[in-house]
């Protein structure tokens, strides 16, 4: 973590500092990955965290860290469900409630989208009667299948609003649309981040995403499933690194609404990836090709200049620095036991894999 990042506050409403402090802030999903290094660094800053998570796609454990600290407070409850007042007034909420890993999100997909439809639609309510600031954790996939390279914000993407990827991609840009309506007609503060793909201790081992799938396999001294030829790119960032960027959206001063890209924008093909893997962990594995998903994005990285400039962030973390600590970060959770791998490709229907027969 940078030392800028100490001095990040996050709050989201002008005024003194004690004010701010006093009022509670939300942070939706707060049981995810992200959402729980979110709710420690704000807890670090000071604040007074409404942790809310339906644990669709988390475990209590990846909380019981933050639980008992001082002005932190769970409440389970799922956002699609949530009326204007079930908060009471707050400084700021953070939108981090979806499921993120494809396995998942694709596994629940009408849940997906209500998520990030009807839950964004009622967090805003609640921004709007409280003048709350409100962030809402976007993705790179409002980019789709992306025709441009490297992917600007000023891009509209390729999105096949009907394949399995579209119940995430689609709701993310609905969400996003909201974000503007709410901005425009009521004078809602919002703030939109497109984050990129994101690794990082924490992350949950049936995650099902890259990441973590290749490092659980590679301590087990197991194949190493590499989906397609695997010369499909990814940009992946330090989660650290990104919550950084996440809070200075949010600091009081920052009037950008965005959509602003966070992620690293050092791009690395998949099977790259695994052979780094291989080669930190030590491991005996080897890779193993198998089919590649339908509608995988071919390649992916982030043009950050936007936040270069408005946000002064960039992200400071080698891959290989931050495999390093997320690998010893699952060697210690597999040693106390922890389990579980996501080990078959996301299936819609009959159309669950594009290129199974290639291989
Ligand atoms: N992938 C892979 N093996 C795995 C999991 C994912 O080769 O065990 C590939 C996947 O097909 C995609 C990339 O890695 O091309 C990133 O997938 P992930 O699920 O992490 O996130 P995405 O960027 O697709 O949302």
């Amino acid at each position: 973590m940078g030392t800028a990042a100490k001095n990040l506050d996050g709050g989201g409403r002008k005024g003194s500092r004690g004010a701010r402090l006093s009022l509670p802030v939300v942070v939706c999903g707060g049981a995810g990955f992200l959402g729980a290094h979110l709710c420690a660094r704000l807890l670090d800053a000071g604040h007074r965290v409404i942790c809310v998570d339906n644990f669709c796609t988390s475990d209590e454990e990846a909380i019981e860290h933050l639980v008992g600290r001082p002005g932190f407070e769970l409440q389970r409850r799922d956002i699609a469900s949530l009326g204007e007042e079930d908060f009471g007034p707050v400084s700021a909420i953070y939108n981090m409630a979806c499921a993120a890993s494809p396995v998942h999100y694709q596994r629940r997909p009408l849940e997906t989208l209500l998520t990030s439809v009807r839950g964004m639609d009622n967090l805003l309510r609640i921004a709007r009667r409280y003048q709350a600031r409100i962030f809402q954790a976007s993705t790179s996939e409002v980019y789709g299948h992306p025709t441009i390279h490297p992917q600007r914000e000023s891009y509209w993407g390729h999105v096949n609003p009907v394949g399995p990827r579209s119940c995430y991609d689609e709701g993310k840009r609905c969400a996003e649309t909201l974000c503007f309506i709410y901005e425009q007609q009521y004078g809602v503060p919002v703030r939109i981040a497109r984050i990129f793909n994101t690794y990082g201790p924490g992350m949950r081992l049936a995650d099902g995403r890259v990441v973590i799938n290749f490092i659980v396999q590679a301590l087990a001294d197991e194949p190493l499933s590499v989906y397609g030829d695997g010369r499909q790119t990814r940009s992946f960032c330090y989660v650290d690194d990104l919550i950084d960027g996440i809070l200075r959206m949010m600091q009081p001063g920052s009037e950008i609404t965005g959509p602003i890209n966070l992620g690293n924008p050092q791009e690395i093909e998949i099977a790259e990836l695994a052979r780094r893997i291989i080669r930190l962990t030590g491991t005996r594995s080897k890779v193993q090709t198998g089919a590649l998903p339908v509608d995988d994005p071919p390649r992916r990285r982030p043009d950050i200049s936007l936040a270069v400039e408005a946000l002064g962030w960039q992200p400071r973390t080698d891959l290989d620095v931050g495999l390093e600590r997320t690998i010893a970060d699952v060697q210690v959770r597999l040693e106390k036991g922890e389990a579980g791998l996501v080990r078959e490709l996301p299936t819609v229907g009959k159309r669950a894999v594009a290129g199974a027969n290639a291989l």
